[in-house]
């Protein structure tokens, strides 16, 4: 079994690189040959047998996750000769061992894996974090929708993978043209098309931000940002940036005491 693993850093992002190449290495698919594709402005990183690397140009964020689809559209030929193809953020980080049985979906998953962090299950459909916004190809009415997935862990069989891509492509292509972006980038993008399909749904246990403490022995957590990336990086990308600073002081006091 050939597994394309797709993963972007562009900017500081590609501080993430080793520790998350290594523990992808060891932990992730171990009987699957494994190949990385890179997108990155990075000029230290060359390629290898296993890791092919594209040099691409940073346009700062949120262009530079939005840009995901046109970058795996740039491959789509490449990504053929592989039987799956996976797509991690890059401070993704492997903690236990992950075997295909767990983590390939099939026919009645529509081929496609996606992560949903199980704190959504608590919400009423209405207030999921989906894209409301009449002008935007991203958006989902108040009426529709189950779940909310994570747009930092998905994956496919490649056809099915590509022909995702290929319409979020043209959707974010669409929306930019008429100058919008969907409330959360990519990810209200990838809801949109997840909508009446029934993807293989990994809960917390396959990825958690680094700092929750649940679920306890995760397979994979995402490394907080701001100990890599600096706090100032992470503030200006926020929507709220003042609601951001506010939660950070409320975290640092309750570690305190
Ligand atoms: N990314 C990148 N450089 C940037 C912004 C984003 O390489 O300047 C890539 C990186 O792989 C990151 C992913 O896009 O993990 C998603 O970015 P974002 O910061 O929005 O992720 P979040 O952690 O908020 O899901």
């Amino acid at each position: 079994m050939k597994i394309a693993i797709l993963y972007i850093a562009i900017g500081r992002y590609d501080r993430f690189w080793k520790l998350f190449h290594s523990s992808c290495e060891s932990y992730f698919l171990n009987d699957c040959t494994k190949h990385y594709f890179v997108f990155t402005d990075s000029k230290l990183l060359e390629n290898n047998k296993k890791t092919t690397f594209f040099h691409v140009p940073n346009e700062g964020w949120p262009q530079n996750t939005l840009n995901r689809f046109q970058f795996f559209h740039s491959i789509a030929d490449q990504l053929k000769e592989y039987d799956y193809c996976f797509f991690f953020n890059a401070n993704t980080l492997f903690l236990k061992k992950i075997h295909k049985e767990e983590i390939l979906p099939d026919r009645d998953n529509d081929y496609l894996v996606h992560l949903s962090f199980h704190t959504f299950l608590t919400y009423q459909k209405e207030d999921l974090p989906y894209d409301r916004n009449p002008a935007s190809t991203a958006c989902i009415d108040r009426a529709e929708g189950e779940r909310y997935y994570q747009g930092g862990l998905y994956g496919g069989r490649t056809p099915e993978f590509n022909v995702m891509n290929e319409t979020l492509l043209e959707k974010v292509q669409l929306d930019w043209a008429n100058g919008i972006t969907a409330r959360n980038n990519d990810e209200s993008h990838l809801n949109k098309y997840l909508i009446n399909r029934h993807p293989l749904c990994l809960s917390t246990i396959y990825g958690r931000p680094e700092e929750w403490e649940e679920p306890d022995q995760p397979f994979i957590i995402f490394r907080r940002k701001e100990a890599t990336l600096g706090f100032y990086q992470i503030f200006r990308q926020k929507k709220k940036p003042m609601m951001y600073l506010f939660r950070q002081i409320n975290a640092k006091i309750k570690r305190k005491y």
